[in-house]
This record gives C-alpha cells, sequence and structure tokens, in this order.
C-alpha cells in the first residue's frame, strides 16, 4: 500500500537491513543467499512489531480490559510477510530499501514457508479471526499447537495423491518468540485419590511439558499486535541418565521422543472423526495448557478467581477443545478450592463453543475407557457435571428421549463420551456459522438441548480478512477499486457498495475485466512454469480449490466435466464457450473415495488435454498441494466460483466469500452462505442450481432411487458408463467401476439428483460469458456488495454478542 502507518518507518532504511543482515544472521551482502535476505527483513520488521505488541499488552492491563480467547487446534496462517508489511502500510519502503541491494521483494516473499497447521475452512477462519481481533483493537490470544510438520504436502504421482511432511520450519522461524517462562506441566493417565478433606488429589501417570511459541499477529494499520501461541511439547527430563549411563542411549531419549511425537502432525482429518489416542492427547495437551495459562493470567492481574467471565471469553472452535470445560472445572475446583456448583457457574459464564458441522460421523466421541484411562479426574468430572444437567433436564420435564439425547455419555451401545453435549452444556453460547446451518443445529444435532436452553443458540455467519482476501492478494484490482471509488473500503468492507454507482458502466466494466485478464495471464504464467501446462486466459476460469470431500461434490463437477467434453465433440459445430477446468485439494490420506476423485480428475485431465477434437475449447488441471498461497494466486483469476456442496451439509464456506470479493460469480446450491452471497449479490448475479437442504432431506426420508434419474438422463448415464468402463483409466479399467456403482446404488450426496439441474446452470454460464457486458456488471454486482462478508463484521458480532468486549 503507498500509504504508511507507521510512525517509526525511518527503522527499515537499506543500512537497517543490511544492519540487521550481519548482526542477526551473520553474514554481508555477497554472502547472503535469497533466505538470509527473508530472514533480515523479518527481524527487521519485527523490531518495529515488537514496540506496538508491548503496547499493546501494557494498554490491556492498565485498562483492565476482558481478554478473548480463541481456542483452535488449526491456524491456517500461510505466509505472514505480505501481511505484517501491508498491514504496518511499510510494504514500498521495504521494497525500495531491498532493491538497493539488489533484492527483490516479490522474490523473497515467494521463498517464504506457508504455515499450514489447519486442514482447510476451520484453521482458516481461526487465521482471519486472529487478524481482525487486532484490527478492530480487541486484546486477544490465539491458542494452538506448534506442529512441527503441520499439515501433509501433497504431490501427484501418476495422477495418484502422495503425502510428504511438510518441513515448514527448516530455515528457522523468524517470526516466533519461544517463552521458557511460560511453561506448563500437563498429566496423562494414573490416579485419583479422596483426601480427607473433601480435596482431591490427581497422580497422573505421565507428565509432559507445554511451552509456549509466541508469533505476533499485526491488525490493519498496525493498530493492534496482538500474540498466536501455540504450544510445543517437552519431556520433564530431556535425557534420562540412569539409562544413558548403562548404555541403553536410545532409551535414555524416549520421553523425549514420545513429547515431541505429539506436537509432530496434524491430524489430517476435516469432517471426518479421527478415533486416535493421540489425537485426544492433543486435545488435552493444548487445552490444559491454554486454561492454565489463561487461569494465571486472571489471576495475577485481577487477584480473584471469581471475576474470570468478566475478564476472560473462551471461544471454542468447534469441540476440538471441549475437553476445555472439564479442564477449567478441574482448575477451579482442585486447584482454587471452588465448589462443583460455583464453578460450573463461572465456567459456563466464561466459555462459548462454536459448531462446524452437522455431519453426525464427524460430531467427536470418544469411548468411555480411553477417556477414562488418559484422563481420570477428568472423567469424574464430566459424571458430575453430567449429573447437574439430567437433574436440570427432568426439573424441565424433558422426557427419557430427549434425556438420552442430552446426555454428556452416550448409553446406547459403546459407551462414549460426547465432545458437543460436553462443549454445548459447558458453555453460555453456542453458535452455527451461517444462517441455514445455525436452523439446521436446532431442528437436528441439538434439537432437545435446543428445546432445554432455547437462547443458547445463536448464529455468527462465518467472514474472510478483505486485507490477505483483498488487497494482498489481488493489488491490481484493490488499485482499480481505490481509484474509482475513494480508500474508504480499506477500512469498512462494506463501503465496497460504493461500486455499485458503476454496475452499469461499460467502460469501468472494460477495467475490471481486464485486472481479471491480467491476473489469469500470470497464473497461466505459474502454472506453465510449475506444471508445464498451457492455458489460455481468454477462456473461462471455471475454479473449484478446497477440501476433497464427497459432500463438496468434485464428483458432480468431474461427471459434468465429461459430459460437457461429449458434447463437444459430437457438435463440434456449435458455439462453445472455451473453458479450463481447475481442480484443487487434499484427501484425507485414508478416505479411499476421495484419494479416488483426485485420480480421477486427472485421469480426465490427462484424457481431455490430449484430445484434438476439442482444441482449446476444454482444458482440465489438478493443482497440487492446494494451501494459502495457492488459494492468493488462484482466487484473483476465477471467473466462475464452483460451491456445490449437497444441500443441508456445508456449514458455511468460506472460499465462496473470497471468490466473490474477486469478482467471480458463484455457481452454487441453496447451501451454508452461499445462501447469504445470493441475498447480498442479488439472484440475478449468482447462479443457483438444485435441491434446497428440504427437498434433500425430504427425498432421502421417502426412498431415493438414483437408478432411475441416471437411466432417465442420456446425458447422466453416458458420462457415468464411460468413466465406469475405463474410458479414462485403459490402464485399469475397472478403477472407477465401484466409484460409479455407488452413484447407481444409494448417491448419498445427489449427484444424480442434481446433474441435470447443474448441467442447465452451466450452460446458462456460458451464455452469460457470451454477454461480455453483462458479465463484467455481476462481476462488480459480487465485489460490491460481498463486504458485509469481512471477518471484521463476523467478529464485531462474536464481540457484542457473545464476548462483551464491544
Ligand atoms: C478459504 C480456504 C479454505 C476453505 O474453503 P471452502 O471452499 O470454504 O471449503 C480451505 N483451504 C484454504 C487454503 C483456504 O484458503
Amino acid at each position: 500500500m503507498a500509504t504508511a502507518f507507521s510512525s517509526s518507518q525511518s527503522k527499515l532504511t537499506p543500512e537497517r537491513l543490511l544492519e540487521v543482515l550481519v548482526h542477526r544472521i551473520g553474514k554481508d551482502e555477497h554472502a547472503a543467499l535469497p533466505h538470509d535476505w527473508l530472514a533480515a527483513t523479518i527481524y527487521a520488521l519485527r523490531d518495529d512489531i515488537i514496540e506496538r505488541w508491548m503496547t499493546s499488552s501494557r494498554q490491556a492491563v492498565a485498562d483492565g480490559s476482558k481478554r478473548v480467547y480463541y481456542l483452535s487446534l488449526e491456524f491456517l496462517i500461510g505466509r505472514l510477510l505480505r501481511d505484517a508489511l501491508a498491514n504496518l502500510g511499510v510494504n514500498e519502503e521495504v521494497k525500495a530499501s531491498l532493491a538497493e541491494h539488489g533484492v527483490d521483494l516479490d522474490m523473497i516473499e515467494e521463498i517464504e514457508p506457508d504455515a499450514a497447521l489447519g486442514n482447510g475452512g476451520l484453521g482458516r477462519l481461526a487465521a482471519c479471526f486472529m487478524e481482525s481481533c487486532a484490527s478492530l483493537d480487541i486484546p486477544a490470544y490465539g491458542y494452538g499447537i506448534r506442529y512441527v510438520n503441520g499439515m501433509f504436502r501433497q504431490r501427484i504421482a501418476d495422477g495418484w495423491q502422495v503425502e510428504y511432511p511438510e518441513t515448514w520450519l527448516a530455515h528457522g522461524n523468524p517470526w516466533e518468540f519461544e517463552r521458557r517462562e511460560s511453561s506448563y506441566r500437563i498429566g496423562f493417565g494414573g490416579e485419583v485419590n479422596g483426601e480427607a478433606d473433601g480435596a482431591v488429589e490427581w497422580k497422573p501417570a505421565e507428565t509432559l511439558v507445554a511451552t509456549a511459541v509466541d508469533t505476533p499477529v499485526v491488525g490493519w494499520r498496525g493498530k493492534r499486535v496482538n500474540t498466536l501461541r501455540l504450544w510445543t511439547a517437552r519431556a520433564v527430563d530431556p535425557i534420562r541418565l540412569d539409562a544413558f549411563n548403562a548404555g541403553d542411549h536410545a532409551g535414555a531419549l524416549a520421553d523425549q521422543v514420545r513429547a515431541e511425537s505429539l506436537v509432530r502432525v496434524l491430524y489430517p482429518a476435516d469432517s471426518t472423526p479421527a478415533g486416535q489416542e493421540l489425537r485426544l492427547r492433543q486435545e488435552y495437551f493444548f487445552s490444559s495448557a491454554s486454561i492454565q495459562d489463561i487461569v494465571r493470567r486472571h489471576v495475577q492481574y485481577f487477584k480473584d478467581i471469581r471475576t474470570l467471565p468478566d475478564k476472560v471469553a473462551i471461544q471454542l472452535n468447534d469441540t476440538h477443545p471441549a475437553v476445555s470445560v472439564a479442564e477449567l472445572m478441574r482448575v477451579l475446583m482442585d486447584g482454587h478450592g471452588l465448589d462443583l456448583e460455583e464453578a460450573w457457574d463461572i465456567t459456563r459464564r466464561t466459555v462459548a463453543y462454536t459448531n462446524h458441522t452437522l455431519l453426525p460421523e464427524a460430531l467427536e466421541s470418544w469411548p468411555l475407557p480411553l477417556f477414562e484411562r488418559l484422563l481420570p479426574r477428568h472423567m469424574q468430572i464430566v459424571y458430575a457435571i453430567n449429573a447437574m444437567v439430567l437433574r436440570e433436564a427432568r426439573t424441565k420435564n424433558m422426557g427419557d428421549g430427549a434425556i438420552a439425547a442430552i446426555s454428556i455419555i452416550e448409553e446406547s451401545g459403546e459407551r462414549r463420551v460426547r465432545m458437543a453435549n460436553l462443549a454445548f452444556t459447558g458453555a453460555h453460547s453456542v453458535n452455527g456459522v451461517a444462517a441455514l446451518h445455525t436452523e439446521l443445529m436446532k431442528q437436528t444435532v441439538f434439537a432437545d438441548l435446543h428445546a432445554m436452553f432455547p437462547d443458547r443458540i445463536n448464529n455468527k455467519t462465518n467472514g474472510v480478512t478483505p486485507r490477505r482476501w483483498l488487497f494482498e492478494c489481488n493489488p491490481g484490482l484493490t488499485a482499480l477499486i481505490r481509484e474509482s471509488i475513494g480508500d474508504a473500503f480499506m477500512d469498512d468492507a462494506e463501503k465496497l457498495a460504493d461500486l455499485n454507482a458503476l454496475a452499469d458502466d461499460k467502460a469501468f466494466g472494460e477495467r475490471i475485466a481486464a485486472v481479471k485478464r491480467a491476473n489469469k495471464a500470470a497464473l497461466s504464467d505459474y502454472l506453465r512454469h510449475h506444471m508445464n501446462v498451457r492455458l489460455n486466459p481468454d477462456a473461462l476460469f471455471d475454479v473449484q480449490i478446497k477440501r476433497i470431500h464427497e459432500y463438496k461434490r468434485q464428483l458432480l463437477n468431474l461427471v459434468e466435466t465429461v459430459a460437457l467434453y461429449d458434447q463437444i465433440r459430437s457438435h463440434p459445430e456449435r458455439d462453445w464457450t472455451p473453458r479450463v477446468k481447475i481442480f484443487g485439494g487434499k484427501a484425507a490420506p485414508s478416505y479411499h473415495n476421495a484419494k479416488l476423485i483426485i485420480k480421477l480428475a486427472n485421469d480426465i485431465a490427462r484424457r481431455v488435454n490430449s484430445d484434438p477434437s476439442v482444441g482449446g475449447l476444454l482444458k482440465v488441471v489438478f493443482v497440487p498441494n492446494y494451501n494459502v498461497t495457492l488459494a492468493e494466486k488462484i482466487m484473483p483469476a476465477a471467473d466462475l466460483s464452483e460451491q456445490i456442496s449437497t444441500a443441508g451439509m456445508e456449514a458455511s464456506g468460506t472460499g465462496n466469500m473470497k471468490f466473490a470479493l474477486n469478482g467471480a460469480l458463484t455457481i452454487g446450491t441453496l447451501d451454508g452462505a452461499n445462501i447469504e452471497i445470493k441475498d447480498h449479490v442479488g439472484y440475478d448475479n449468482i447462479v443457483i442450481f438444485g435441491l434446497t437442504a428440504e427437498e434433500v432431506a425430504e427425498r432421502r426420508a421417502n426412498g431415493y432411487a438414483p437408478r432411475e434419474i441416471i437411466e432417465e438422463s442420456r446425458e447422466l448415464q453416458q458420462a457415468v458408463n464411460a468413466i465406469a468402463s475405463g474410458v479414462f483409466s485403459p490402464d485399469d479399467p475397472d478403477r472407477y467401476k465401484d466409484l460409479m456403482a455407488g452413484l447407481y446404488d444409494h448417491d448419498w450426496f445427489m449427484v444424480a439428483a442434481d446433474f441435470d439441474s447443474y448441467t442447465a446452470a452451466q450452460r446458462s454460464v456460458d451464455a452469460r460469458w457470451q454477454d461480455r457486458a453483462g458479465w463484467n456488471r455481476s462481476a462488480i454486482r459480487n465485489i460490491a456488495n460481498v463486504g458485509w462478508f469481512s471477518s471484521d463484521r463476523t467478529i464485531g458480532e462474536y464481540a457484542r454478542d457473545i464476548w462483551g468486549v464491544m
């Protein structure tokens, strides 16, 4: 950005950068490699950030402000340099200073590793929220785990996904500060003894140490700097000397290795349950460290544990940190001597919970014997909480069925601890992430809990930060908007609405199209360089990038691609709209069908791209290793945003918002936040198709028969049969037999039911594309009317309605 907001910006001179290079990195200009310049730039910037950081902390202490704690097992933060430069307003200055040394800022930004400490939307939401809290001057801490290898790196070998460890820390991490003094003991297993005076003592069998590693989060215009505190694990004793001296050199290090294994990898499971013991250990590890840290800070500043709810708001990002409810109870009772009722009252007033999924198979629960073995004291507390909750339910005349549904303990079949019920009952607020999702929460998963606590469920539609997802990723569009309507939108994204006045201005529409064309050319260059594919930047760029999951229906898109391929070959004389179909996304390594869908995308790409009879009319590309950095390159270059989940299954989506903000039109179902995007941009500027959530539920209830649908739709049947018979997999003709048989037999995600409607919608997109002025007008309407989906608006709502800090 051209404007500078920094008061001490003179620090980022060429001399200063050189001094940092010499004294912090230990190299001179001649010896420095690009990574050294990257580190030097970050260190120099950090010095400026640190002062603001300390000012922010001192201010919060002096004001006695209430603090927000956002607990999340995932933070998908991506690269940080460009974000920090933009938010501090020193981009141009640093670029010029580096240029004096012959170093290109863009080049060093490109070698910064992408911190992929999350699976997808849930983790990216946490990152956007942290940035918005700092931008809105809210004292907030993010708490999570510093995964050494994070999310796996995806490579594509012969069309198949192959997973490799991500090594984002290979060159060290100049952003972070280890805080050895902020270390806590975390226990597992052992036994619980009742004392004569009624006190309880938990003697864990195993103890390890959590240590804080802090990363600064810079808000817009450098207003405030908050802390992302990620926990790392180590053994109490780094080496067992007795074992070492006895000659067992490896065994002497076993405790340390065991501790480190806890923070090695993120479970690659977005919407599927990870049943592993290690996952529960991770959840408790980071919950316990965070709760201990929060309570310690509160008591240090405010002395009185009973004022906790007035000074602390804890937000649980999904149920992954739900064990925090029991941990806070434990700390209040066993550590501070409160009785059960008072501890429960304080806990409930402090904690709030965000639900992210309705998929029953994704609702976390732990086998009771495992939970009890790992966390014996917490098991007692859960029983005690459950007894209180069920007594309360009885006084509210809930029936037996409702009582069973409300119980924190699943009693039918294998007994399990239900983390969603623990989070729901232990929180004063339970929110969904889009209007439809919140409504469905009330009607389905939480129907009985909602009847018992009718005021608890509320909606907070997700948002994305416009700094990263417009200003930084799309400087061309940002410059054009500034030139057209001034800078007010940069501090209030809803002011983008001023662009509405230009929607019918054809010349402006052409300028919007020219920016898009340039972004598409840049993406084409990138993909030619990295994947050796040649794309036509004048074709329609049709993009579906997100985790690979059957409910997101990449398969619907692929079957339609095959049908289109067939049509183009059968009717080469028609006026087809040239399309580039771009796919990207990771599949959980154990998710067989998702991995097969990736292979199918690559098999289709190989066949279609090498078929001269489609001319340049259709290209298919699967871009490997989808992450934040790639999203920042692809979204500004998209014409069409694919948001085609089975209605009722995508809680919100945030990719949909990023695309619209960058001027893509959405083709989508009435699901998640698509519905609210439609309400904002207008029905004429979005392409809606398919069954509604209500219709999906009704079809399922009344016996859905996909076979009949497939047999009645010639195009669909031909496409499905072509895939099933090995047209795209001649080396293994049966590869997709079962996948396609699944469509005939059950088709749980209703690909067949929505196919005809989707195809018709795609052809209507073709027609729109031919009307260039009309397309540009819709693109402008999208950009102008999605400012509401800024995470600043979302965080403002959390702050007022849930946290009480604004
Ligand atoms: C925004 C984002 C997501 C979420 O995308 P959806 O389409 O909402 O599922 C996932 N991964 C990355 C890297 C993102 O930036």
